[in-house]
């Protein structure tokens, strides 16, 4: 996947069958689900490939367990399916984990034992294996930091995990490999009509400051948090029809909850759920659910929502964690549907929606990670009728995703790039410096920077930092001490002068310092 071959071919085609706005998971399915039935694709994303909501999940592939507490079998049905075909068709990105729920009640060890079984009944032929009710010491051998006083047991239950934006990544390089162009750095500052019908698009390659205008059958809106800007490029009068709510999650050394399990509390003091989750030697804690209106891509935790996760968290363990101890803190905005009478955005329903306006603009929003494929299956089937396309099947059920392989080395602590670790070790041949570390406490060697330049279309350091590799969501001080190295690699690689390693080194570490809690609270 390379950018400049990208441009080349925007430059080269005046008008494609589907446009898709927007490079986050629902963005980048669609151009997967478009480009694989065979129709002319171009996806603009107008920075990098998730760098909105979708590096910042939770990165669980889930059929969601409070929503089964809601009543919604038809979501959670839904998305346990794709997260069996996800756990299938991206192997090396996704794992079936454990997650264990401690129970401090008899009842609710009942309960939940039942509300997990109907889960696995949920998971039909896809399931990841049967809910088990443990003993205390069999959940406190499990979960060894969890507080013991009148603990009952535990319920274990199977779910899946993934790196949201290695799957991202994977996925635009899919698109890509079955024709798409796609670019990042290709924002879209308005939409061309003809006769009130959506014709196109303008859109400024942000890197070089070029404008350009391209036509289309039909334009797909999948811009999350952004749906509503961009109805408004067609209908300045559309009312909104996103209710942004943001979740927050910090990051902790292993140190704080080890074992290899994941923990979900079941209700926390505002009465949602809270998980810690193992990833990547590191543990996420997380989430919140706050109804913001200001929407950007750098969303700021609030102080009142690190305070909550610490407090629920020191709530079931045996030593109490602190602000100090936080490595990382992430927040990222929901694109949930505005319904009608619900003010609070933790019960409006996590279903997608697809609207289509009287110009025949496509917007899609709402879901999770976890189903962008349906999603993107629907889009694409709503914008063939739009587009007056020739209808044919969509594919990517059984479709394998970049980096799949039938057998994963688990034991390579950079398994997840899957298939690609051979071209990883081919670069290790290339040039013996690139086998080094970028940093000690970080399996990523320099070659991970070469090739996320060369194959994934990354420009930044940030992108580098951020979304090629997770260190700056997993521990912002050792990303910060990175980016000097990352941006001197990155412009050997792209023919870049000291200015711009300067000023990359320099913008990112502007960045990174808001990941820090010292910095988090003085940006309040
Ligand atoms: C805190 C939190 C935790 C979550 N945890 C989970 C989880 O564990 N599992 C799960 O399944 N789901 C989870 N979700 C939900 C999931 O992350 C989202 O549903 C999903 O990432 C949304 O993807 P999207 O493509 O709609 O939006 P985004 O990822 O935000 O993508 C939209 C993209 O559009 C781009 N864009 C906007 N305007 C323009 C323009 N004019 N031109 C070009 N591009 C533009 C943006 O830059 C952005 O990259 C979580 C969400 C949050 C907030």
């Amino acid at each position: 996947m390379n950018r400049e071959l990208m441009l080349h071919s925007l430059n080269e085609s005046s008008h494609w069958d589907i446009i898709i706005i927007g490079g986050g998971a629902v963005g980048l399915g669609a151009a997967v689900d478009a480009a694989s039935r065979g129709y002319k694709t171009l996806l603009l994303e107008q920075e990098d490939f998730a760098k909105g909501t979708s590096s910042r999940s939770t990165k669980l592939l889930h059929g969601g367990v409070r929503y089964l507490a809601q009543g919604n079998f038809k979501l959670v049905m839904e998305a346990l399916r794709e997260r069996g075909l996800l756990l299938k068709n991206a192997a090396h990105v996704c794992s079936n984990s454990d997650f264990i729920i401690p129970v401090y009640t008899w009842w609710g060890k009942l309960y939940y034992g039942f509300g997990m079984k109907i889960y696995d009944i949920l998971s039909g032929k896809l399931g990841l294996g049967n809910t088990k009710i443990i003993s205390k010491a069999k959940t406190h051998s499990l979960l060894p930091s969890i507080k013991i006083e009148q603990l009952k047991g535990g319920i274990v239950y199977k779910d899946g995990q993934f790196d949201d934006t290695r799957l991202a990544i994977n996925l635009a390089q899919t698109a890509a490999e079955k024709g798409a162009t796609i670019l990042n750095y290709g924002m879209v500052t308005g939409l061309i009509k003809e006769n009130d019908k959506i014709k196109g698009v303008l859109l400024t390659d942000t890197l070089s400051r070029k404008e350009y205008q391209t036509n289309a059958a039909v334009v797909i809106n999948a811009t999350g948090v952004f749906t509503d800007a961009v109805i408004q490029m067609d209908n300045p009068k559309q009312p909104p029809l996103v209710s942004p709510s943001q979740g927050v999650h910090l990051v902790l050394d292993k140190k704080f909850f080890p074992g290899k399990d994941a923990m979900m509390i079941p209700k926390t003091t505002d009465g949602r759920v809270l998980f810690a989750v193992p990833w990547h030697h590191k543990v996420i804690v997380g989430t919140t659910d706050t109804p913001l209106d200001k929407i950007t891509l750098e969303p700021i935790a609030l102080e009142e929502e690190i305070n909550f996760i610490i407090r629920n968290f020191n709530k079931y363990q045996s030593t109490s964690i602190q602000k100090e101890d936080i490595l990382s803190i992430f927040a990222g905005l929901r694109p949930l549907v505005k319904i009608k009478k619900v003010n609070k955005t933790s019960l409006m329903p996590r279903d997608h929606k697809i609207v289509i306006s009287s110009s025949g603009l496509i917007s899609i929003t709402g879901g999770k990670w976890t189903t962008y494929r349906k999603m993107a299956e629907d889009v694409i089937d709503k914008a063939l009728v739009i587009g007056q396309l020739l209808k044919k099947d969509c594919v990517t059920k059984h479709l394998k995703i970049h980096g799949w392989q039938n057998e994963i080395n688990k034991t390579d602590a950079l398994n997840y790039y899957g298939s690609d670790l051979t071209e990883l070790k081919k670069l290790y041949l290339e040039n013996k410096d690139w086998t080094l570390l970028l940093h000690p406490d970080f399996p990523y060697t320099k070659a991970c920077v070469i090739l996320a330049v060369r194959n994934e279309m990354a420009m930044t350091t940030e992108d580098v930092l951020a979304r090629r590799t997770r260190m700056l969501f997993l521990d912002a001080k050792a990303a910060i001490e990175t980016a000097p190295v990352v941006s001197r690699l990155m412009a050997a690689e792209m023919n870049k002068d000291d200015v711009w390693i300067a000023g990359q080194t320099k913008s990112f570490i502007t960045l990174a310092k808001r990941y820090l809690i010292i910095n988090q609270q003085q940006t309040l």
